[in-house]
């Protein structure tokens, strides 16, 4: 089959490799779409998790064609989204509750073959049936479970005003999942305009455009629509410069949440006075956690919209368009189709 294949050295290439084959207790899809994430261009370059070489493509939406041994759903042909992490069960974490942490993680697409490619293997358990869903809204189950996990880590008080750093697809979507979990009012930041007239569709109460070069103008009109400050702030961006805003916007009592990818070595400078003065929590949020489910019950009722989001599709043949949409501001998302040009 064909695969993008990341190497080291930031290279990567369009390669024919083996067909995977279904284990015990999985299924081989022929792979849909899949997502084109932030998280994939860390990857090429060695950071995240990543375990060269690899296919990458973590957001997969694919077809049932195979069943490995002992599996008996879902049946061949069934159109699925994947939950693709895989935890070990015995490792310390595991046995404790916090599989998040598994010492042995398996993320396909990060450390092992994920759907960028025309099929990947995949674990019979980990599927959900994409029955009654449309492609275009399917395929954002993924990045939608992610943004759920946030939203379980903010845990926000029914009332809160909640400021959100990024209008990519997670602020889009986290702007209207936060309603939904008790965020009274959501203010959106982020650079591009188009971006973020799509977080006011998607219900955002207000936004503000950021211009990178002139960051006291940004806090200046973000405090001015919340003067005592955002019960809850979260950083979608992965600008540690962000972050150090965003803890200054946090009302006291307040909650800072990292979403946000950021390099490994990147540090911020925060004042361990005013965390201490003003009680402030900060967390982190990293995965999805057993968050695939209702993902795809909130893109089924709608409380979740997605049209708007997805702005290029790309297939082998222009795979490089991937990679350079993560540095367009005018992009939100791309998704890989291996059918596409064939
Ligand atoms: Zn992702
Ligand atoms: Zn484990």
């Amino acid at each position: 089959m064909k695969a993008i294949v990341f190497r080291e050295g930031s290279q990567w290439a369009v390669e024919d490799v083996p067909t995977p084959e279904p284990a015990r207790g999985e299924v081989l899809l022929e792979v849909i779409r899949t997502g084109v994430c932030g998280t994939d261009e860390h990857l090429l370059h060695g950071g995240f998790i990543a375990k060269l070489p690899l296919i990458p493509g973590h957001e997969i939406l694919g077809r049932v064609v195979a069943l490995g041994e002992g599996v008996t759903s879902p049946a061949v042909g069934t159109v699925v989204t994947v939950d693709n992490t895989i935890h070990c069960g015995e490792c310390g974490p595991c046995l404790t509750g916090r599989a998040l942490f598994c010492e042995n993680f398996v993320s396909l697409g990060c450390n092992e073959a994920g759907g960028f490619a025309e099929y990947v293997a995949v674990r019979a358990a980990k599927t959900f049936s994409a029955d009654g869903l449309d492609v275009a809204t399917a395929g954002l189950a993924e990045p939608t479970a992610c943004a759920m996990h946030g939203a379980d880590m903010l845990a926000l008080k029914p009332g809160s005003e909640v400021l959100i750093f990024g209008a990519g697809p997670t602020g889009l979507i986290l702007a209207q999942l936060l309603k939904t979990t008790g965020a009274a009012r959501v203010v959106v930041a982020a650079p591009t305009a188009s971006k973020l007239a799509l977080a006011k569709e998607f219900g955002a109460d207000e936004t503000v455009q950021m211009d990178r070069g002139n960051a006291d103008a940004a806090e200046a009109a973000l405090r001015a629509l919340a003067p005592n400050g955002f019960d809850a702030v979260v950083e979608a961006t992965g600008s540690t410069a962000v972050l150090e805003l965003g803890i200054r916007l946090t009302a006291t009592g307040g909650t800072v949440l990292v979403y946000g990818l950021a390099g490994e070595d990147a540090t911020a400078s925060i004042r361990p006075y005013e965390i201490f003065s003003r009680e402030l929590t900060i967390k982190g949020s990293f995965a999805q956690a057993f968050t695939m489910q209702r993902s795809m019950t909130a893109l089924r009722s709608g409380a979740i919209k997605t049209e708007g989001i997805v702005t290029d599709v790309v297939g082998f043949d222009d795979f490089s368009r991937a990679l350079s949409n993560l540095g367009d501001s005018s992009q939100v998302k791309t998704v890989f189709e291996p059918g596409k040009g064939l």
